[in-house]
């Protein structure tokens, strides 16, 4: 896996420079750099930094994808983009997203009333607004108050009891006015054909939303009926997201084309707009054979603009204006979550360790013999010595004829042997060395919480690339897992033979190490659950100016102890009185040891969850 696959899931915002990685863009500063420079600010545990230019980079590709592929087909609709809210809500993302989309005219799509508040409030009068998902009659209330502020704004109906709702809603806001104002109205459609892969759930038959064809007849009459039809303007779909193959979207855009070109026909005459929903996907891989996405974006772009044309050609009417709502391709890239490694769990398998005597039993001896005179030549018959001897010191052990400073000697003196194989035999990739490197396998305790910031990963084995952002001219050598700082055995990613990551053999007591996790931005940081009250990381936006230097922005630190209690409800007047009385009435220390704790442990109230690095590190940070 050469530089951590970054030529896969890269897509050249980052390159690397002599060992670090750095943004390739302006500056070109290093996320170490970053990195160090916010915890210089006094910002300790896991940083989530934020990178606008790179949702401006999605959102300009896009937008110029689909064009290119409108004047290659000569289409006639338009395309419009939404985000939709629910894949990233966090105010500087939304602020950011807002600020550099201003030139496309990009729009939000909500899918509840608060998410609906943040699209009315931060979305520009003319810009599209979506609203998807189960509605109420405050909810649908709340479209129509935004279409009389003039927003452009389209209700998706997902069922017919909706529909009720939005007449009722239209006689209570427009029966008495003399300039009746509704939202336009769209109608999702409840696909045949579903999508592939684990999110696949938003689409096909079994699908929670969406009109059958009944009730999209059925629909079309309550709307005649009521003369709404005059709002109806967008068929809608989405077959669900990350979808890797471009298949199911060729089958469901054939589908929601002819429903567009059909209720046309029939008398929908505003119907003018297809909506084909998110699912765009984003690659993850960091390796080439288990690459998630088997199409591009220009290919996608294509699809959907030559489908809808030839529908509407065959059907003979105007070809529809083509709305997207990927969320997950313009977020996904944007954030990267740092963290410091605070320990390697098998650094005790180390030389310096061994406590040999003046007389060992004879294998151990035997084993310190091989693991000095290993060689290229020699090495896989020593390897399978070394694990003989091993099976029979342990049963030896068992048995009462060696004790426990032998034993660890075995430990290290085998784990040394088998290390020392790999490497020397390391062309030779057997199934018997792939196997013995889960034994070698280094523990890096990582200063952050999976469950927090990698919540797909805990639910669903989603892979996110990982590497560390420094030592990068030199080839890591161990194989790694990571283990996160919560106390559930879930929180770790297992090193994995097939799909491995190695990382650098580091002595933390002499330098820092930090694991950087990319393609963060979507879904990651609101599903994120406070899993042994592990928050939100601190999060910081980092802008280029004109003249290509960065500026680190918006910084939010993660929450304070006493923050993360008040969320959960706790009275923490009372908490914060009971231990003050707990210490005050202690008969174990004196007044002046009391006022003393008082005073630490108020520091620590006011501190976030997370781990600090160890103290030694950042005394010896200080000199330099
Ligand atoms: C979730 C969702 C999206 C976004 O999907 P991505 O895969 O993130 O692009 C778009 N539209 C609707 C209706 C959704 O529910």
């Amino acid at each position: 896996m050469k530089h951590f696959g970054l030529s896969i899931w890269g897509d050249d915002n980052f390159i690397i420079d002599n060992d670090t990685i750095k943004i390739n863009h302006a500056s070109k500063p290093s996320l170490l750099q970053l990195t160090q420079e916010i915890r210089e600010k006094g910002y300790k545990g896991p940083l989530l930094l934020r990178f606008p230019h790179l949702i401006e980079k999605q959102i300009s590709t896009l937008f110029k994808t689909f064009r290119k592929a409108k004047r290659e087909f000569n289409y006639q609709g338009d395309f419009h983009a939404v985000f939709p809210l629910k894949v990233n809500q966090f105010p500087n993302f939304v602020n950011s997203l807002m600020d550099v989309s201003a030139d496309y005219n990009y729009g939000l799509e909500a899918g509840s009333k608060a998410e609906l508040i943040i699209a009315m409030s931060k979305t520009p009068l003319g810009a599209p607004i979506t609203v998807n998902g189960f509605k109420d009659k405050e909810m649908i209330a709340l479209c129509f108050i935004a279409a009389k502020m003039g927003h452009n704004i389209t209700v998706t109906i997902e069922g017919i009891g909706e529909l009720e709702t939005i007449v009722e809603v239209n006689d209570e806001f427009n029966k008495e006015t003399a300039n009746p104002v509704a939202p336009k109205i769209g109608m999702r459609i409840r696909l045949h054909s579903s999508g592939i892969g684990i999110w696949a759930k938003s689409g096909g038959y079994s699908s929670k939303f969406g009109l059958t064809s009944t009730e999209l007849l059925e629909a079309y009459e309550i709307l005649k009926e009521h003369t709404l039809l005059k709002n109806l303007w967008m068929i809608h779909f989405h077959i669900g997201s990350q979808m890797g193959d471009i298949a199911p979207l060729k089958k469901a855009l054939r589908e929601a084309g002819n429903i567009y070109a059909d209720l046309k026909n029939r008398g929908a005459t505003a119907l003018s707009a297809i909506n084909i929903g998110g699912g765009l996907a984003v690659e993850y891989s960091q390796h080439g054979s288990a690459q998630e996405r088997n199409y591009s974006l220009s290919e996608f772009a294509n699809d959907v603009v030559y489908l809808m044309q030839e529908i509407a050609k065959r059907k003979g009417v105007d070809e529809p204006d083509i709305f997207t709502e990927s969320g997950r391709y313009i977020a996904a890239s944007h954030s990267v979550l740092v963290a410091p490694v605070l320990e390697l769990f098998s650094q005790e398998y180390n030389e310096k360790c061994l406590r040999l005597k003046e007389k060992n039993p004879p294998l151990i001896q035997e084993l310190f013999d091989l693991y000095n005179t290993i060689k290229r030549t020699n090495a896989r018959e020593y390897l399978h010595d070394a694990l003989d001897h091993m099976e029979s010191l342990l049963t030896l052990f068992d048995l009462g004829y060696i004790d426990l400073e032998d034993r660890s000697n075995t430990e290290i003196l085998v784990n040394l042997i088998i290390k020392k194989a790999i490497a020397l035999l390391k062309n030779e990739s057997t199934d018997e060395l792939k196997k013995l490197q889960d034994r070698i396998q280094e523990k890096y305790l990582v200063n952050f919480s999976a469950f927090q910031s990698l919540p797909d990963f805990w639910g669903l084995a989603q892979h996110f690339p990982i590497m560390p952002l420094s030592h990068l001219d030199s080839k890591p050598s161990n194989p790694a897992s990571i283990w996160d700082i919560t106390c559930d055995s879930d929180g770790e990613i297992g090193f994995n033979r097939e799909l491995p990551l190695y990382l650098h053999d580091i002595d933390l007591s002499k330098e820092e190490y930090f694991i950087g996790f990319f393609l963060t931005g979507a879904y990651q940081e609101v599903l994120g659950m406070k899993h042994n009250l592990f928050t939100h990381p601190t999060e910081a936006v980092i802008r280029f100016d004109e003249e290509g230097s960065y500026h680190i922005e918006h910084i939010i630190e993660a929450q304070n102890l006493m923050d993360v209690l008040d969320d959960l409800d706790y009275d923490t007047g009372i908490i914060d009185k009971a231990l003050k009385q707990k210490i005050e009435e202690s008969h174990l220390i004196s007044d002046e040891e009391k006022r003393e704790i008082l005073g630490k442990i108020y520091l620590y109230l006011s501190e976030n969850s997370y781990l600090k690095t160890i103290q030694a590190l950042r005394d010896k940070r200080m000199h330099v």
